[in-house]
């Protein structure tokens, strides 16, 4: 529920709504908007009597908020949410933001090499994972910690940003000392205890839909975070799993335009995972672009027939360089642009 208060409330009228909220046992998120102040209640678990909200001074009118998601839904929110990075970088605003790097973190030769690669391709974010969720345990799992320390050295030697994914709630403050972003994986979007601890973090968080989750499932994911108190979430569309083993996903693209009307938060893309199929990544992203994704995650490998895991997926530097040309010049027609290196003069 939304208690939207009135142009002339006065600071002690928005106190007084958060006091009687928590009076009657629910918690009060005061949210001090561009067009009006509202107080929005949380801890329901079902409909709130409205009349005692509705008598207090400065209360305009109670809006009572019908999606099962609440503070990620438009009706609680209807301005875009822009996700502030560590320099000039955002997500969710005009630019699109590619994110790009091997699927796992191999060795720190690799994932400084894949570093400058993508970086001259004009991505702005390194992905790479340290800690792997893989379907069999026998496959690499990942470097671990030490992969971080590559993470933080390819950092230093580039200026990229990170994302890098956290497995467990135990793993995730050690993820964000060296994640920008701290990545939640498809395998893991309902594993509700991790969810709560990157919560609480203050770390941007990106959230990949779950192997058959709907739509749904993803923004209930996402009120996780934000009822813990983070609200720099970032979605992912990585496919879902179909009948066809034609593609190792179905990438899902409606459902970049299908968040923006239900939620403000932004989406990205990763047609990497959602295809499976190096051919099939570069025709997807253009098609994730045009489709209005606030940005891309592109799995790249200097050598993808060498990778430790999803080389078939992976593009070469070249291939990711013809991307992000084809990428930059569809994202003029819709009026947005490519986020840029700082710096780069293309
Ligand atoms: C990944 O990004 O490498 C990954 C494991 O992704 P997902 O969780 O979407 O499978
Ligand atoms: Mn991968």
């Amino acid at each position: 529920m939304l208690i939207v208060m009135s142009h002339a409330a006065t600071k002690a009228d928005v106190e007084g709504v958060v006091k009687t909220i928590e009076e009657m046992g629910y918690q009060a998120r005061p949210m001090p908007g561009k067009q009006r102040t509202a107080v929005g209640l949380v801890g329901n678990d079902g409909k709130v009597d409205a009349s005692r909200l509705l008598g207090l001074d400065g209360v305009l009118e109670v809006i009572h908020v019908s999606q099962p998601y609440k503070q990620v839904s438009r009706e609680w929110k209807s301005e875009n949410t822009i996700v502030r990075l560590p320099g000039w970088l955002s997500i969710g605003g005009d630019e699109v933001v590619v994110m790009a790097g091997p699927c796992a973190v191999e060795t720190e030769a690799q994932i400084i090499e894949s570093a400058r690669a993508v970086r001259d391709a004009g991505a702005v974010i390194l992905r790479g994972g340290a800690f792997k969720p893989r379907t069999s345990p026998y496959s690499f799992q990942g470097l671990g910690k030490k992969g971080l320390a590559f993470l933080k050295k390819a950092k230093e030697e580039t200026g990229l940003l990170i994302v890098t994914e956290a497995l467990d709630p135990e793993g995730v403050d050690a993820v964000a000392e060296v994640a920008d972003i701290i990545q939640l994986g498809a395998r893991n979007m309902q594993n509700f205890s991790l969810l709560k601890a990157a919560g609480r973090t203050r770390k941007p968080i990106l959230l990949k839909r779950g192997i058959a989750a709907t739509i749904t499932e993803l923004l209930l994911s996402a009120e996780y975070l934000l009822a813990e108190g983070n609200d720099q979430v970032i979605l992912c569309e990585r496919g879902i799993r179909g009948f066809d083993p034609a593609t190792r996903n179905v990438f899902d693209l409606t459902a970049v335009p299908v968040v923006h009307r239900l939620s403000h938060l932004p989406i990205i893309a990763d047609p990497s995972h959602g295809t499976g199929l190096r051919d099939k990544v570069t025709p997807m992203a253009r098609a994730a672009v045009a489709a209005g994704a606030d940005g891309l995650m592109i799995e790249v490998h200097p050598r993808p027939d060498k990778a430790l895991s999803d080389g078939a997926q992976s593009l070469t530097p070249d291939q990711f360089g013809e991307l992000m040309r084809q990428c930059r010049a569809i994202a003029e027609v819709i009026g947005r642009r490519v986020a840029e290196p700082a710096g780069a003069a293309r």
